[in-house]
């Protein structure tokens, strides 16, 4: 006994490409809904159902956290905006090929033609087809109506008209109408929308039933085009049946038959008819002869020569193509061929989050290789990552060869390094080569792009890298043109990298100076932390430079907040002024009249009297009246006096016996002032 199973059978490109929408979107997580059951089989419906995913009949049924999907059928544009509306996301899964008629349609009406749909008018895909058309639209299915509507309607040979078909039309019943349409309506523009597959599967089931004795035609009972299929093979062949699952195989069924031809709707998943086959072949205990449709050599299994004839070819050839169409999930690429190009969101990047639309568009020439053609349905599925991945890893090996940078970035923090993804590949950076300061804390580079070196390529493509390699040459390089450039007065903002006892170090941009203590401040100050931090920016000036020695004094202090010319501005001789006592000593008190200035007080000046210590009059914090009795401009001292106030007419005897030069001590900031 021979069992021929059609080559055709199982998904169709549309069918396989709606299934798949609908089960990424489960696996994600998403909560699902589909505008009707996603495909006309209810064994994978029941399993999507499984997975949480919801038949619902009209789009306002849609929660306001579901994903929608629009079948492959399509539906009209007015559905499609309901669908915009309810749902939080439409995934449309309308069959490329049924979204081209939609289009032909939009446009033919348009411009004003009436529409000629050959189809089933009740069948959901003629529907939708009707609800893009912009005017008139008549529906026939066979010769019969086509006739009665072209008798109904004398107009139409005079008037401009467009016809179409449901993709998944008889093909016979189509060619007989196209015979009549132009015989009768000379001016009708014929569009043959019936799609490959379809036609393919057609023709394959009509041959394989006239060579048959018993035919099964395996798929949904409410599938049309299993229903087609049915009815094409039962023309040929007596002994057909239609079934949906395996259960159906009855042994009389098959007994006496010497061939049994075996065909499959679009929408029948490859696990059905593979149970079918072995039910059949358990039933009737032989498996004389298996024709599955495939190359098939002696030693394969059943199992493997079934998956043969049920996948398609595969090819690595490198094609060149032109983007015709950008969708959510897929790209529709022209490459020159009479199939049309796809290429699925997963195949186009090694970066899984790159969104279609941002990153490519209609007329983009693309480089790509082929993964699968499908001569039955006219598809070629198509990989640019896989091109790129082999383009991309040349660029390693010459970047491990030739030193030349490379960038990626971090996905991962691991023990010992970190991991970082380019070109699509994974690239060790061992944590001391991650960053240019060893034990360093690599999660904040987590999801940044680093610039790195191949180091080296070991077995099984491992590539090691190194970033600090990089950030090495980057820092001789600031360094080499800071040096270059640099000049006496220069000023800059820096951050203070580290403090010692004696002064501040600063980072100027990769190079760093010093400012010395004296240089922080014109108060006296006993360690630099007093008044700068580690992190503070400071702006600070290039004082000295020693090329040498690669050493850079830089000075902070301003001139003009020197205090001593803020107080020879603001001050004069003589003047009355508040100052606060700071210090006393066993010949008199200091006064701050300002910041940075302090003044003395001979204990001859404190009081109108004689006393025997400043503290017997003054305490450390107290604000005094004070008159200014000598300005040392040369020392940059001041000598002050409360007993000038209490006495005027002794003041300048007390004057004379208490010069300035010789009693007042040197001002704190007179140093920082030189
Ligand atoms: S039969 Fe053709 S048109 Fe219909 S879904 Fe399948 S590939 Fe698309």
């Amino acid at each position: 006994m021979k069992i021929t199973l059609a080559k055709t059978a199982g998904f169709c490109f549309g069918v396989n490409r709606a299934v798949d929408i609908v089960e990424k979107l489960a696996e994600l997580g998403e909560k699902v809904c589909t505008l009707g059951p996603i495909i006309h089989n209810a064994q994978l419906v029941a399993e999507l159902e499984k997975k949480g995913v919801r038949i619902i009949n009209s789009p306002n049924e849609a929660a306001s956290d579901e994903v929608l999907v629009i079948r492959s059928h399509g539906v009209t544009a007015a559905v499609e905006e309901d669908c915009e509306k309810f749902a939080k996301r439409v995934e449309n899964a309308t069959c490329p090929f049924v979204s081209k008629i939609h289009k032909i349609v939009n446009e033919r009406s348009l411009m004003g033609d009436i529409i000629l749909i050959a189809g089933d008018e009740k069948h959901k895909e003629v529907e939708g087809i009707r609800g893009h058309v912009k005017g008139e639209s008549y529906v026939f299915g066979d010769e019969a109506e086509l006739e009665k509507i072209l008798k109904n309607h004398p107009e139409f040979c005079q008037k401009s008209i467009s016809v179409v078909s449901q993709t998944t039309f008889h093909k016979e019943i189509w060619e007989k109408s196209e015979k009549i349409l132009k015989k009768v309506c000379t001016n009708a523009i014929i569009f043959d929308t019936i799609c490959n597959a379809t036609s393919k599967r057609q023709t394959e089931a009509s041959e394989l039933s006239k060579i048959s004795d018993v035919m099964f035609v395996v798929g949904g009972r409410h599938s049309s085009n299993t229903n087609k299929l049915f009815s094409i093979c039962s023309e040929n062949c007596n002994a057909t049946y239609l079934i949906e699952t395996a259960d159906e195989v009855k042994r009389e069924q098959l007994i006496g038959a010497e061939s049994i031809g075996v065909v499959a709707g679009a929408s029948t998943p490859a696990g059905i008819i593979k149970e079918v086959i072995s039910v059949m072949t358990e039933t009737i205990k032989t498996t004389d002869e298996l024709n599955i449709g495939a190359e098939i050599s002696d030693d394969m299994s059943f199992e493997e020569a079934l998956e043969l004839s049920l996948s398609s070819l595969n090819t690595d050839q490198k094609v060149h193509g032109v983007v015709l169409a950008v969708g959510p999930t897929e790209i529709q690429v022209d490459i020159g061929r009479k199939q049309t190009g796809y290429v699925k969101a997963e195949e186009f990047s090694y970066d899984t989050s790159v969104k279609l639309n941002e990153v490519v568009k209609v007329g983009d020439e693309l480089d790509l290789i082929v993964m699968k053609t499908n001569d039955q349905e006219g598809t070629i599925m198509l990989s640019k990552r896989r091109y790129d991945n082999i383009a991309n890893w040349d660029k390693i090996v010459e970047a491990c060869e030739n030193g030349t940078v490379l960038e990626g970035k971090v996905t991962e923090i691991i023990k010992g390094g970190m991991i970082v993804n380019a070109l699509g590949f994974k690239v060790f950076i061992p944590a001391s080569q991650a960053t240019l300061t060893r034990g360093a804390d690599l999660e904040p580079l987590k999801g940044t792009t680093v610039s790195f070196k191949v180091l080296e390529i070991g077995r099984r493509r491992r590539v090691i890298g190194s970033v600090r390699a990089i950030l090495q040459e980057q820092r001789k390089e600031i360094e080499a043109k800071f040096w270059e450039n640099i000049a006496v007065g220069d000023v800059f903002k820096g951050v203070v990298k580290s403090l010692t006892g004696y002064g501040a170090f600063v980072d100027l941009g990769g190079v760093d100076g010093m400012v010395h203590i004296s240089e922080l401040s014109w108060q006296r100050i006993k360690n630099p932390a007093e008044v700068v931090s580690v992190g503070d920016t400071l702006e600070v000036y290039v004082k000295d430079i020693d090329t040498e020695k690669k050493k850079i004094s830089l000075g902070h202090k301003k001139p003009d907040e020197n205090p001593w010319l803020i107080f020879t501005r603001d001050y004069a001789d003589k003047e009355v002024v508040k100052a606060t006592i700071v210090s006393m000593t066993a010949y008199g008190a200091f006064a701050r009249i300002i910041p940075g200035v302090d003044g003395l007080i001979h204990i001859s000046q404190i009081a109108d009297r004689r006393i025997e210590k400043p503290q017997d009059e003054l305490k450390i914090g107290q604000e005094v009246d004070v008159k200014i009795i000598g300005v040392d401009e040369e020392k940059k001292r001041v000598s002050l006096s409360i007993r000038a106030l209490l006495e005027p007419a002794k003041e300048e005897v007390a004057e004379e016996a208490a010069p300035a030069t010789e009693e007042a001590v040197e001002a704190p900031a007179e140093e920082a002032a030189e």
